[in-house]
């Protein structure tokens, strides 16, 4: 995969003048934890996400400033695309919550949050990589709300336009 801009980056700097301390940290693919996924389903997608980036926050900030008695501020930056892994059926022989979860399954285009909100920025969705026979396939939503397929095993160079019913394995989303 190409080097693409982070999803997010944490900028941090000491607030004492008197200390020189900063760090960046960068988050290429927001990954939540797939069993709160498994459990509440992706219309709490924002929560989830939030979480997860919450931690790397929280881990970076305890490793890095470790000797710091003074309060660390931090930037929040979101890049141009945030994608979150949404990676739901690749849990077959996982835990009893995966089995019995009734969100381990394919997903129609209009369960995902078309809109979420991460540190106070909102973003609209704006595609779907969906997982099928051993090959990825996008979904493009456009601004008017219709969904494209791009599949590179297609024949037909036109891009099929689709329903939001839809159904995908879904793999990654992105947000702008
Ligand atoms: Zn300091």
């Amino acid at each position: 995969m190409m080097k693409i801009e982070p999803s997010v980056k944490f900028e941090y700097t000491c607030t004492s003048a008197d200390c020189e301390l900063r760090w960046t940290d960068t988050c290429e693919v927001i990954s939540p934890r797939i069993d709160a996924l498994l459990q509440n389903g992706v219309q709490d997608l924002e929560a989830i996400a939030t979480q997860s980036l919450e931690r790397q926050h929280h881990r970076t900030r305890s490793t890095n400033f470790k000797g710091c008695q003074s309060p660390v501020h931090a930037e929040v930056l979101l890049g141009p695309v945030v994608l979150i892994e949404i990676d739901l059926l690749a849990d077959e022989n996982m835990s009893k919550v995966g089995k019995a979860s009734p969100h381990n399954r394919p997903h129609s285009l209009k369960e995902f949050p078309s809109m979420i909100a991460l540190f106070g920025q909102s973003m609209r969705l704006a595609g779907v990589v969906g997982f099928s026979d051993h090959h990825y396939i996008g979904y493009g939503r456009r601004m008017s709300g219709y969904w494209e397929v791009y599949n590179d095993l297609a024949k037909k160079k036109a891009l099929p336009k689709i329903q939001d019913d839809y159904q995908v394995n879904p793999y990654l989303l992105g947000y702008v």
